[in-house]
């Protein structure tokens, strides 16, 4: 079969690879799912197969962003708890969370995918650990959704085990068992797990945090990963609550719980990762354990500033997350390459806290890196899979600002005009071509209602 091409040309480009090469007019070509050619000017002429040629005047493209931190069932509980702390947080939504089943799960999954995609997202990824008895299977409604929406997807697969009886914060009722947590990861891995360059679902291990998991459940889920070859994820240091937590059950801090435990490694990415000694960022930096910066998640429950820029001077792998949205009610990624700007000039660094590019850095090849795909996406490279945005900057909200990466972070979120992933339109003129939106917003208020009605007794 004959190649198939798309050519973009006259727009401004942003490649974030390795030397941050920009073009102020340029082009990509994409053949058969893959950057086949980035470079200044128009694209080489005498090209065959085009059957796409688009006129990106106005417009920046850049790689699509890659979520690396999230929980789409919060979808259906957004704007709750508005006011509290990360513990208190917790303990008044587990109730309602515990009662999710498989139809508000995927309505929840579209409603966060949706939003994902409609800021420019490419890579998207849930980190779902509840899994109530009953409740059917999560993980096949999140990865259906995720392919009928054509996102590419990793789904941390969660768990919690360690209930309120058992000195944690979440119900009893909303745990799993540590060998029922064990079997259902291990069975999405087999299911569900592609390790091949162009995959679209890869799955991790995932529990949920310290202080709702055993210590059998963190020893064995690495273990579990490792014999697996996939990745592994969790929270860790979000809030100084967490570290006293720690201090307390198990007479050290986050850090060195992880490392205790087998949670720190090349093959690890951690959410948060706000209350970091000095010697916690050394570690990390030895291992070369990731981490998931969710800057509005952690103002909006007053968590702190992550250390971002110590983290990156260490040489840290460092991705952006929205975190689930009843921490961040917008989950929009977009809004997060500004949020991390802002939030490390307001931190201790100052002057040396994150720029422009590094924000965009962050939201695109950090966050490949995290999630174990720089080899694939992430960058605008010959031979990469082509996922990609063409970003609209010549509209009032953008036209007077001259640098188009400076736009596209500092400025009101841009729309999207085209995203691509692997080639397949996601985002056309600023709406989705895979679903219709008015239909996943009525599904989404219809399941959000039904939860709360569910959790209030009725
Ligand atoms: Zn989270």
């Amino acid at each position: 079969m004959a190649v198939s091409r798309i050519v973009i040309e006259h727009c401004a480009i942003a490649t974030v690879d390795a030397d941050d090469t920009e073009y102020a007019d340029g082009h990509v070509v994409v053949a058969d799912g893959l950057i086949e050619s980035v470079g200044p000017g128009p694209a080489p002429a005498g090209l065959e197969h085009v059957v796409r040629r688009v006129d990106g005047t106005g417009h920046l493209v850049t790689p699509g962003l890659v979520n690396t931190h999230h929980h789409f069932y919060q979808w259906l509980t957004r704007g709750l708890a508005t006011d509290h702390n990360l513990f208190d947080w917790l303990v008044a939504l587990y109730p309602t969370w515990a009662r999710i089943d498989q139809p508000m799960v995927r309505a929840a999954a579209e409603g966060s995918l949706a939003m994902m995609a409609l800021g420019g997202v490419t890579t998207a990824m849930d980190h779902h650990y509840v899994h109530p008895r009953g409740a059917g299977d999560l993980s096949a409604a999140v990865i259906g959704a995720a392919r009928d929406l054509g996102l590419r997807f990793t789904l941390a697969r969660g768990s919690m085990d360690r209930g309120e009886s058992d000195g944690g914060l979440p119900p009893d009722f909303a745990v799993e068992t540590l060998d029922g947590a064990l079997a259902a990861t291990e069975e999405t891995i087999d299911r569900h797990h592609d390790p091949s360059f162009a995959a679209m679902t890869q799955i991790a291990v995932a529990p949920c945090s310290p202080f709702s998991v055993s210590t059998d459940l963190m020893r064995r889920g690495a273990e579990l990963a490792r014999r697996r070859g996939v990745r592994l994820h969790t929270h860790g240091s979000e809030t100084v609550e967490e570290e006293r937590f720690c201090h307390e059950l198990f007479g050290c801090g986050p850090t060195d719980y992880f490392a205790e435990t087998g949670w720190l490694g090349p093959d690890v990415w951690m959410a948060h990762c706000v209350h970091l000694h000095a010697t916690d960022i050394a570690a990390f930096a030895r291992t070369g354990t990731g981490v998931a910066h969710c800057p509005s998640s952690n103002a909006r429950l007053a968590a702190g500033i992550a250390p971002v820029p110590d983290l990156l001077a260490a040489g840290v792998p460092v991705g952006l997350g929205v975190d689930g949205t009843a921490s961040n009610e917008a989950g929009d990624l977009r809004t997060e390459l500004r949020n991390a700007l802002l939030v490390s000039r307001l931190g201790p660094h100052r002057e040396a806290a994150l720029t422009a590019r590094g924000a965009l850095r962050l939201g695109t090849h950090g966050g490949a890196r995290v999630l174990g795909r720089a080899d694939a996406i992430g960058s605008l490279e010959a031979g990469k899979l082509a996922d990609l945005v063409l970003w609209r900057l010549d509209t009032l909200a953008h036209s007077s600002i001259a640098d188009p990466v400076a736009a596209l972070v500092l400025g009101a979120p841009a729309p999207v005009t085209l995203s691509l992933v692997g080639g397949r339109p996601v985002v056309e003129d600023n709406h989705l071509v895979t679903v219709d939106e008015d239909a996943v917003a009525r599904a989404t208020r219809a399941e959000a209602r039904r939860l709360a009605r569910i959790a209030a007794g009725d």
